[in-house]
Order: structure tokens, then C-alpha cells, then sequence
């Protein structure tokens, strides 16, 4: 399964994503569902030209995206960004923590 994370832009600049990242590599949190292998072929936050990276995303073959916890903790634009990127991609609304939000 390919698989792309997106982050929120403002978290970015301090977060190293090692909670995202451990959540994947340990296959645990929102990275549970998956039995079978996976790569990640996009980290990044969901500012600039979003268009683009979803269009390079989709490029690589992507099937499944992670908006990250921080994202649904944080981000006013959340719901926004869950219903743009469901036109092209599963998505997974959180990265590492509890499956339901705060
Ligand atoms: S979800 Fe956690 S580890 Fe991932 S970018 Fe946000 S704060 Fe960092």
C-alpha cells in the first residue's frame, strides 16, 4: 500500500514528525490497519500549492492518506482538507495517538 502523510504547516516548524513517523514504522495507531507492506512516498504539510503535491501524490500511486493528529487537533481547515483530498484518496484522519479525537 502506498501511503502519504500530511502535516500541518505550522507544527512543521518544530515537529520533527517522530511521533508520525514511529506511529508508521511501529505499525501501530492509525498505521494498525495495515497487514500487508507499505510506503511512504510523501511527508509533508499541507500548505503551498496542496493541488500540486495532491497531483504528485497521486503521480506516485498513492492510495491512502494520513492527515495527521495535529492536523485534527489544530487545524480549522480539517474538515475542509478530509472532504478535498476524499475526491482522490482513502483518508485516514489521524496519525499517532487515539483514534478519536479530542
Ligand atoms: S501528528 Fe505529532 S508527530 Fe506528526 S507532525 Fe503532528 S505533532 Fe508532529
Amino acid at each position: 500500500m502506498k501511503i502519504g502523510i500530511l502535516v500541518r504547516e505550522e507544527t512543521m516548524m518544530k515537529c520533527t514528525g517522530k511521533g508520525c513517523l514511529n506511529a508508521l514504522l511501529q505499525r501501530k495507531d492509525a498505521f494498525a490497519r495495515y497487514s500487508e507492506g507499505v510506503e511512504l512516498l510523501a511527508f509533508t504539510h499541507t500548505g503551498g500549492d496542496l493541488n500540486h503535491k495532491i497531483d504528485r501524490m497521486l503521480e506516485a500511486g498513492i492510495k491512502s492518506v494520513h492527515l495527521s493528529s495535529c492536523l485534527r487537533a489544530k487545524s480549522p481547515d480539517y474538515e475542509t482538507l478530509l472532504e478535498r483530498l476524499s475526491k482522490h484518496f482513502t483518508v485516514v484522519g489521524y496519525t499517532h495517538g487515539s483514534e478519536v479525537g479530542k
